[in-house]
């Protein structure tokens, strides 16, 4: 391991949050672990709130999963310090940040959004830019029905991470349904 621990990144990436995000994470009770013994130790979460786990193999590239019942983000920290070897500490805690983040956009999305925004999911990926949408497995490891939060997933990492630079409007690369449906969703601007 190499600089700052995984779990020390994940609370770092949250409180660089805007506050009112952080409040509706807190308000949902949303904890981070850092999980050494990847996949068994996920699949005994799972297992804990009596959900069949996902398969190890389907498991074993994940580099966290969201529980929803336990309000619970796991982190695969092996595969993420693989992953982020050589990198520099600022790059590193990037990579690991934006991890964190779209697992806070699932956090978001899954607990705010409505049965029919959630069917919308296959039209508004098809909307993405090209290199947002290829980095959606659909289909294939999503099904229809979880094609909404990952959209609302990767449209948070990617909106946070400009905020300073950007601000909160709609950027040029995004559709406008798209951003509408994010705003629907999580409050943005996130002072309201
Ligand atoms: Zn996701």
């Amino acid at each position: 391991m190499s600089g700052d621990s995984v779990l020390a990144i994940v609370r770092n990436a949250r409180a660089a949050l805007p506050s009112s995000h952080r409040a509706l994470l807190d308000q949902l009770g949303v904890q981070e672990k850092a999980v050494d013994d990847w996949p068994g130790e996920v699949q005994a979460l799972y297992r804990t709130i009596l959900e069949v786990p996902p398969r190890e193999g389907d498991l074993a590239n994940a580099v966290a999963v969201w529980l929803d019942r336990l309000r619970v983000v796991a982190f695969n920290a092996p595969l993420l310090e693989q992953a982020t070897v050589g990198l520099g500490r600022q790059a590193r805690a990037a990579a690991i940040a934006a991890v964190a983040w779209h697992e806070y956009g699932h956090a978001l999305s899954i607990t705010r959004s409505t049965r029919e925004q959630r069917q919308d999911g296959v039209r508004l990926l098809n909307l993405l830019p090209p290199g947002m949408a290829q980095s959606i497995d659909y289909p294939g490891s999503y099904r229809r029905a979880e094609v909404f939060d990952e959209v609302i997933a990767t449209v948070y990492v990617a909106l946070i991470d400009s905020v300073r630079t950007a601000g909160y409007g709609c950027p040029d690369y995004l559709h406008e349904d798209v951003f509408q449906a994010f705003k629907e969703v999580v409050p943005w601007p996130p002072s309201r």
